[in-house]
Formats: C-alpha cells, structure tokens, sequence
C-alpha cells in the first residue's frame, strides 16, 4: 500500500515525514523502520495489515486508569519500529526486520476483522500498541475509522520520546481561576481520581463537547502539587516553567499536526 506522508525528491529519492527522522530514502532502500520501503519512486508502507500480535488486554495495562476503567482493549501491532532499543520487552516483535533480513511477519487481518474481533471479544477499545505505533500508521488510521463507526474507543499507545517530550495519561480537571488552587481543593481532586489541576483546557474541551466538536487538547504540567511534599513555586516561577516548555511543545505540534491533517484526509470520519 502506498504510504502517508512523504514527498518525492530527485533521483527517485523519497523524504518519509512520517516520523521526526524524516528519513530520505534512495529507490529500493526502507526507512530506519525497515517497514517503510522505496519501491521506484513511491513509498509503501510494508506492514499494512500483518498483525504480528493481537490480544485481549485490561485497559489498566495500556495504562490508562481513568478512561473506560475495567473494560477491556483489543490490542494490535505490526512488526518494525523507529527506535532501536534492545531492553524493551517487545524487543523480539519491534527489531523483527532488522534482525531477520528485512522479512515482514504477520497474519493478513483487515481493519474490518480487528474491529469484528473486538467486538465478539468484548472490547470497548483498540489499542495501536506494544511497537511503536506511529510506524503502522496508515493500519491503524484505517482501523481506528473503523472502530468509531462501530462505537469503539481508540488508543494510540505512543510515545513522545521522538520529539523529547515526556507524555503522560490521566485525568485534567480545572478549578476556576485566578488564583491557584487550594489544598482542600486539591485534596478534592486527588480523592475523585485526578491526576493534574489546571484552568483551562477542561471548560473549553466540555464547551466543545457539547458543541459536537470533537477536541484535541494539549497541557503542559509546570508544577507538582502542594500535596507532594515538594517546594512550592512562585507565579513568576511557574510563568517560566511555561516559558521553557514552549520549544518542545512546538516540535510535540509540529509532529502531531501533520497526522492528525492525513488523517482528516482519509476520511470524513476521522
Ligand atoms: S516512519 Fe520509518 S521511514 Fe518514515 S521517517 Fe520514521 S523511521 Fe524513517
């Protein structure tokens, strides 16, 4: 299948912007990924519907804990991945390609046939995990369309790291400002299952919610709370924090927005 996200360059050289390593890839030759290959001048994703894991997991192990709690998540994932790191524990499935001369391994499993599987397993979710995701891009946007026309929740399980920028997952509540917020209210918090505190990003995401837009949100976390024991920092401190946080949520955009840009693309579901 012919990739997202790449340009032709001469030569019949193509530049894959798929992920930050934006790899230039001469005729013949793949990616650093091993599954992204220059078959005469166009890109072709190689692992386009070869599942080389599959398995029902608690959507706890994902690990999202305030999401859809003790349901279950069909989890999927290709063979290849962009990092090469030996001590991960799906090491053996993620370095595949390259250390197998390249070979592509996986059962055929179309999008329709993850959703269909979900279901009957009795899933809520579909998880695009254990390799790195961002590699079977173009599988798991067609089976993430997929699962939303059949009422089932997404999970991309993927990492920052590419871009520097340490992700985190859990559940953002605001108090109005502009004052921060109290102990006692954070204590609230902590005991209904709230891992951040902010002022914004929850009334504008409930607004568009009720809207029928469906939200994107990003925050950046620019100090612990009072309750962790840790010293408390200034206004002036925390408006720098903010400040030194700009570059790297400049590359987390830059990175982000050109998927999620394929993705609207592909279909008007996405
Ligand atoms: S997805 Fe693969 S081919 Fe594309 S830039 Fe990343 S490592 Fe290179």
């Amino acid at each position: 299948m012919e990739a997202y996200l790449y340009e032709s360059l001469e030569d019949g050289k193509v530049k894959c912007n798929l992920c930050s390593h934006r790899c230039v890839i001469k005729a013949g030759r793949r990616g650093k990924c091993s599954v992204r290959e220059n078959q005469a001048g166009t890109l072709h994703t190689l692992v386009y519907e070869k599942v080389i894991a599959r398995h029902v997991d608690p959507i706890e192990k994902k690990p999202l804990f305030h999401f859809l709690p003790g349901t279950l998540s069909y989890s999927v994932a290709t063979v290849g991945c962009n990092f090469r790191c030996k001590f991960c524990q799906n090491a053996d499935i993620a370095q595949m390609p390259v250390d197998h001369q390249g070979a592509i391994m996986g059962d055929t499993v179309t999008p329709d046939e993850v959703v269909a599987a979900a279901e009957k397993s009795g899933c809520r979710s579909i998880a695009y995990t254990y390799t790195e995701p961002t590699i079977f891009f173009e599988y798991a946007n067609d089976t993430a369309e997929q699962a939303r026309r059949h009422g089932l929740a997404n999970l991309l399980v993927a990492s920052g790291a590419e871009v520097g920028v340490a992700l985190h997952s859990g559940t953002y509540a605001s108090v109005y400002g502009p004052a921060y917020e109290t102990k006692a209210e954070i204590g609230m918090l902590r005991r209904a299952g709230c891992d951040a505190v902010g002022m914004s990003t929850a009334p504008e995401t409930v607004l568009l919610s009720r809207l029928g837009v469906k939200p994107v949100g990003l925050s950046c976390i620019t100090n612990p709370s009072r309750e962790t024991g840790q010293p408390e920092l200034s206004h002036a401190e925390v408006v720098e924090v903010g400040g030194m946080v700009r570059e790297r949520l400049a590359k987390l955009l830059l990175a982000f927005l050109p998927r999620l840009a394929a993705q609207m693309a592909a279909g008007p579901s996405a």
